[in-house]
């Protein structure tokens, strides 16, 4: 399977899901701070289709990147 390049998402993308989400953070309700995330991240197979990307504060986004550990990619690649 290639691998999904990691291009910017485009303005109208990222407003799309802001949007979508009511401007909110998804996990814990945030207004403020917001950033478009991938949910599935590229470097584990994610697109950049709009259904994989969701609306977290920085707080939440800096604590799901701990949650991936970063020698899980090198197995697989
Ligand atoms: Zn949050």
């Amino acid at each position: 399977m290639a691998k999904t390049p990691r291009i910017s998402i485009p303005k109208a993308v990222r407003e799309y899901v802001l949007q979508r989400d009511n401007q909110q953070c998804r996990s814990c309700g945030a207004t403020t701070a917001l950033s478009i995330d991938h949910i599935i991240p590229l470097a584990n197979g994610g697109s950049n289709d709009i259904s994989n990307l969701q609306t977290l504060c920085c707080h939440c986004n800096s604590r799901k990147q701990d949650h991936f550990d970063p020698r899980f990619d090198q197995r697989f690649t």
